[in-house]
């Protein structure tokens, strides 16, 4: 693509071409043959949003006995479900750099989502890549670098997928930066463009979805935000073209919230899958697919095996993740609800219609126990995803025992703990999808949140690690403006600790100013002036002050980093629920930091690759992050990569082993799997009625049509309704030349709704419109003989 455009890419190439998935092709094409035209409709439709317990449903094939599916957020944990866990943000993650643990992340999460009835995980996230070092989702992802981000998502999706749950890859792509990124919430026309030529998608963007495909992820979730001014979710160029036949996706494409745009332009562009179901307008019921899709089918305007296609891929990813062993999955959907933390609610929450209370919380602990807590993953990969950046003296590790006094009994050392981010504050789920910034931060916010089962916080965790006989540890968690109550606090100690932040999220929730996005790099909150205050302030100046940030990626930290106080800086990312934990093993040297940044920290926002206006044009290309600074020779406070260790490492011997041949062609595609053929009649539209008896809940998405006049021929009489071409009244009107001149006149008659009716006055309508005319030409004759003219 050039100048932002999108080219046409045609037909969408049908799954079941790879060795990989040929058997579980086989199998579902099997089903689909005996399904018919409504029960493919179910599977390609959510059914609306609130109906299904899960952020996402779609409706059964009852009578070839395959389920409706749960689809449920997000790539850190199991959004609004109860007595899981609240693993660390991807941010944290890619910041571990531990393929092992990216891996076991992604199994224990995938587990979880097993157990609590879900199909499909809606993650992980690799789109933001974090060309926006504020884009307000960053943090979802695994850090600023497509490598990175492939890896880390390769090894999780394997995680997630061995556990028989489908992974989605999201958002497909170009979704860099929450404002603009869908029209609604900005009140524009249009949601913003990512304008991203050829290679910077090959290269950049589109690389981590490529890792994923390999790595065999099931679905694929298309973005809000249009790439080179198309729609993702309906850009054919990208999903037939990009993601279908060059990266052989076999799996299936669903939309993110309502980023579909169109019905059959999408189908046809390559969609597989609406989300949830509902189409231009959130929760109205009323879908772009759904019984739209059956009347396209039935009217021949999308092709059947489009159709075929699309609920093929679906139930092929089914059965490539074994969900049809009854033994792992039961099919009874999920066991918990996303509306409600009661036990009793409606499973269908979003109609008004559904009064039906069921048992929908059954509150299963899915955390794992003993040696498989999924607790201890938490832990490790908070631990490791914690990057030591500073360290002057040698400062850090603490000693868990502080000094020995010469008696051994004294206790000699005194440890502040400062920062609103180090205690709990109202809690960890205050803010409905952790939707603000109070208290220690664990996540950021959005659909990517989860509910914590609870939140280890640093205050808590530093004052059990410390040996209490011989250390003394005080805790201070507010920012306010450092000890006006109690100056000795700040005085008396050896060590302050100071804790500070900085949050972002996803764009439907505006918290402090921020609209998703962040404003600036900046500490949050104050943080920046509390940093100062208590290293200028710590042990009256002889204190060493250790900084801890938690945040959603890079921060500017010029303005206290070099402030003769501030020894140690620890860049602790989104640590989740064992956050106090992870600090605290890293802080007293239980365990030596070993993460690294997974994004460049630099001086100033300008020193990276950006933008703020609706059209997005990558002309950066390759150079974001790292790339960026090193192109422009712009020294990073701490670059990508950057990490220190209690040791120290030498490198030597490096070798390079040539293990084959380059060569010059590409290698050829595979061949001898065929898609699956089906029968390509098009049913008759009397089956895609509404049963009789059929009771409908209002806003629930079915795949019936209502009348088989729905189903008409395509195209009616010559200039449209002939209605509109019925002479329904004659006016004419006598016309006279008065003057003394021969001349022309135009009579022109205007219409406009009387106003006597009240009824008609209800239709908004200009005063009058013209709506014919007839010029004539009027001699000067004598009274009487002036032609007539009429309109
Ligand atoms: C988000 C997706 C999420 C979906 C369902 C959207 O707003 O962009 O990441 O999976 O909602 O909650
Ligand atoms: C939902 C999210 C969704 C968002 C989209 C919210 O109301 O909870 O799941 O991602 O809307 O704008």
């Amino acid at each position: 693509p050039v100048d932002g455009q999108s080219p046409p890419w045609y037909p969408t190439p049908p799954g079941g071409t790879v060795m990989q998935w040929s058997d579980s092709y086989k199998k579902a094409a099997e089903l689909v043959r005996k399904m018919n035209l409504l029960e493919k409709v179910n599977i390609t439709t959510g059914t609306g949003w609130q109906m299904g317990l899960a952020v996402g449903n779609t409706a059964p094939a009852t009578n070839v006995g395959f389920p409706g599916l749960a689809l449920q957020d997000g790539p850190l944990g199991l959004r609004f479900a109860d007595n899981a866990t609240a693993f660390p943000a991807g941010i944290t993650v890619g910041a571990t750099w531990n393929k092992e643990l990216m891996y076991l992340r992604g199994k224990a999460h995938g587990k979880e989502a097993r157990l609590k009835g879900v199909n499909v995980l809606l993650g992980p996230c690799v789109g933001p890549l974090g060309r926006m070092p504020a884009g307000g989702r960053n943090w979802e992802g695994f850090g600023t670098d497509p490598v990175l981000q492939g890896i880390a998502a390769a090894q999780t999706i394997k995680g997630i997928q061995e556990e028989g749950v489908i992974a989605t890859i999201k958002h497909f792509v170009g979704n860099e930066q929450e404002h603009f990124r869908q029209s609604w919430e900005w009140g524009l026309p249009n949601a913003m463009s990512s304008n991203i030529d050829d290679r910077t998608l090959h290269e950049m963007y589109g690389w981590p979805f490529a890792d994923s495909v390999k790595a065999g992820v099931a679905s694929v979730m298309c973005s809000y935000q249009m790439t080179n001014n198309s729609y993702s979710c309906g850009n054919s160029k990208l999903l037939n073209g990009y993601l279908k036949d060059e990266l052989g996706f076999q799996g299936f494409v669903q939309s993110d919230w309502l980023a579909q745009r169109s019905g059959v332009g999408s189908a046809l562009a390559g969609l597989d899958m609406s989300m949830p179901g509902d189409g231009l307008i959130w929760a109205n019921g009323k879908s772009l697919w759904g019984p739209e899709l059956t009347k396209s089918v039935l009217n021949g305007s999308l092709p059947i095996d489009r159709l075929n296609d699309m609920v093929t891929r679906v139930v092929a990813s089914w059965y490539q993740l074994g969900q049809d062993d009854t033994s792992r999955f039961d099919g009874k959907g999920p066991n918990f609800s996303s509306w409600t933390n009661d036990k009793l609610g409606r499973i269908n929450h979003g109609s008004p219609d559904d009064k039906d209370e069921k048992v929908v919380n059954q509150f299963i602990n899915v955390q794992g126990d003993g040696e498989d807590s999924h607790r201890i993953i938490a832990r490790e990969v908070a631990t490791e995803g914690t990057v030591l950046v500073k360290n002057d003296d040698n400062v850090l590790p603490l000693l868990r025992d502080g000094w020995l006094s010469e008696d051994k009994h004294e206790i000699k050392m005194r440890i502040g703990i400062f920062g609103e981010d180090s205690g709990a504050g109202d809690g960890p789920n205050a803010c409905a999808d952790r939707g603000c910034n109070q208290g220690t931060l664990g996540s950021g916010w959005g659909s990517g949140a989860v509910e914590f089962p609870w939140l280890i916080t640093p205050v808590e965790a530093l004052k059990e690690a410390f040996n209490k006989d011989r250390v003394y540890v005080t805790d201070f968690p507010t920012n306010a403006p450092p000890l006006k109550k109690a100056p000795a606090i700040l005085k008396d100690q050896d060590f302050c600790i100071v804790f500070v932040n900085a949050d972002a999220g996803e764009g439907f929730i505006s918290s402090g100013g921020i609209k998703g996005d962040r404003n600036d790099l900046n500490i949050q909150k104050g943080g920046d002036e509390l940093i100062k205050k208590v290293s200028e302030g710590c042990g009256e100046g002889n204190g060493k002050t250790i900084v801890v940030v938690h945040s959603v990626g890079p921060v500017v930290v010029e303005k206290w980093v070099n402030l003769p106080g501030v020894k140690a800086v620890i860049m602790a990312n989104l640590p989740g629920q064992e956050s106090g934990y992870a600090i605290a093993d890293i802080l007293i040297g239980n365990v030596n930091p070993s993460g690294k940044l997974p994004y460049t920290i630099g001086a100033k926002i300008l020193y990276y690759a950006n933008g703020v206006i609706p059209q997005q044009t990558f002309s950066e290309g390759l150079y974001i992050d790292y790339r960026h600074f090193d192109k422009f020779g712009v020294d990073p406070t701490y670059e990508f990569g950057f990490g220190l260790s209690y040791t120290t490492f030498e490198y030597s011997n490096l070798v390079v082993n040539k293990l084959r041949e380059k060569t010059p062609l590409p290698s050829p595609r595979p061949t001898g799997v065929q898609a699956p053929k089906f029968d390509t009649n098009i049913p008759s539209p009397t089956e895609a009625l509404f049963p009789e008896g059929f009771k409908k809940l209002k806003k629930f998405i079915y795949p019936y049509i209502e009348k088989v006049s729905d189903i008409k021929p395509a195209g009616g009489d010559e200039g449209g309704n002939p209605d509109l071409w019925n002479v329904y009244a004659e006016v004419s009107v006598d016309i006279q030349n008065t003057g003394t001149r021969a001349g022309k006149e135009v009579a022109q008659l205007y219409v406009s709704y009387s106003d006597v009716t009240g009824e008609a006055k209800k239709v908004d309508f200009p005063i009058k419109v013209l709506r014919g005319f007839e010029k004539v030409f009027l001699k000067l004759l004598g009274r009487g003989e002036a032609e007539l003219g009429y309109a």
